[in-house]
C-alpha cells in the first residue's frame, strides 16, 4: 500500500513533467502589474487589462 502510494506520486510528477514537454524547463507568464498568472501568447491581463506581461523561463 505505502508502496503504491510512493510510486503514484512520481508517476503524476512525470505526468506533469510531460504536460511541458519533458524538459526541466518551466515557462511561467504573468502580469507585470497585479503579478497574475496568464496563458502563454496572452498579450493582456485577463484581471487588470493591462499589456505589460513578462514571461520567465525555469530551469
Ligand atoms: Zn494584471
Amino acid at each position: 500500500m505505502t508502496d503504491r502510494s510512493r510510486s503514484s506520486g512520481r508517476s503524476v510528477r512525470a505526468a506533469i513533467a510531460g504536460l511541458f514537454g519533458g524538459r526541466s524547463r518551466t515557462v511561467v507568464v504573468e502580469c507585470r502589474r497585479c503579478g497574475t498568472s496568464v496563458e502563454r501568447g496572452a498579450r493582456a491581463c485577463p484581471t487588470c487589462n493591462c499589456d505589460d506581461i513578462v514571461t520567465y523561463t525555469i530551469r
